[in-house]
């Protein structure tokens, strides 16, 4: 058995290689890709458990990482599992008694307040890992383990109240934002909108409808994917989109001479037809982008 130092030496290497991996496929992994992980020091350490919700390893006492019950599905941006007020999340005990089964790492995970991962699944096959989250209750009558999804630990208990607009914030950052990035990622195919560029490390999903503004929901058809500079340039108004899925680059820029990456990376796309998710759904509203397109042309 490992001593406590070793173990968590190991689940540090495993949080920094499990990014690594997730930044390089644009912000989620499939189902594959986390039950065949292998670390950069070459041990073999599947992160998930097919059948089951939760990875208990060998080499821990405490559980390594739960995957959320909630499959928010295409329509539903969220994780039902989330209390929106309180941020928390509800992650429901294994059949059996609490010191038993995997019940036993999870609350082991508890009292000695270590670090897990949450994966969220916004669409199946496509895990999005929140890390590092806590477990810091139980709620013995309703059988829940309290996961918070804050991890500044600012709390100790299910009990202990927060700011409702810093909860909101956390959530939004944590969990809302990656989720809709990965959905919009892979909707596109991990390629730019613009200009079809397949990196997705310089990808990100930008909103149409600002998510500043609340109806700026954080779904697919309120969403692009662009590559950085492309992104930017949308949000500054020097590129615009139509209703009919036309980019246009502003008039400033298109009389303007510069390097190569004013001329061939945005005045060569205006004009260009937008490329577009193969799935009809996933497409950019066209009320949204009219909407937006309004502030760009004015
Ligand atoms: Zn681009």
């Amino acid at each position: 058995m490992l001593s406590s130092e070793q173990q968590a030496l190991l689940r540090l290497e495993i949080f920094a290689d499990l990014e690594a991996l997730i930044d390089s496929r644009g912000g989620f992994a499939s189902r594959d890709e986390l039950t065949s992980f292998v670390m950069k020091n070459g041990l073999r350490m599947p992160l998930i458990d097919t059948g089951r919700g939760i990875r208990n390893p060998q080499e821990f006492d405490a559980t390594l990482a739960i995957v959320s019950a909630s499959d928010g599905g295409r329509n539903n941006p969220y994780d039902d599992a989330i209390d929106r007020e309180t941020g928390l999340l509800r992650y429901s005990w294994a059949k059996g008694p609490l010191d038993a089964g995997d019940n036993r790492k999870l609350l082991a995970a508890l009292q000695t307040g270590t670090p897990i991962i949450l994966f969220e699944k916004p669409l199946p096959n496509l895990y999005v890992p929140v890390l590092p989250v806590y477990v810091i209750d139980v709620d013995i009558e309703r059988r829940h383990f309290i996961i918070d999804l804050d991890d500044s630990r600012l709390r100790t208990g299910r009990e202990v109240p927060l700011d409702k607009s810093y909860v909101a914030r956390v959530v939004k950052q944590r969990v809302h934002q990656p989720m809709f990035r990965a959905r919009v990622l892979n909707a596109y195919n991990k390629r730019c909108a613009v200009c079809t560029l397949r990196y997705p490390e310089l990808l990100d999903a930008a909103h149409i409808i600002s998510d500043n503004d609340e109806r700026g929901l954080p779904i697919v058809t309120n969403g692009m994917a662009m590559c950085k500079i492309h992104h930017a340039a949308y949000d500054q108004d020097f590129l615009g989109v139509s209703p009919d899925y036309i980019v246009y680059i502003n008039e400033r820029l298109l009389a303007d001479r510069d390097g190569p990456m004013l001329q061939f990376g945005l005045q060569a796309m205006n004009g260009k037809s937008l490329e577009l998710p193969s799935r009809r759904d996933d497409r950019p509203d066209r009320d949204y982008l009219a909407e937006r397109f309004a502030r760009f042309a004015s």
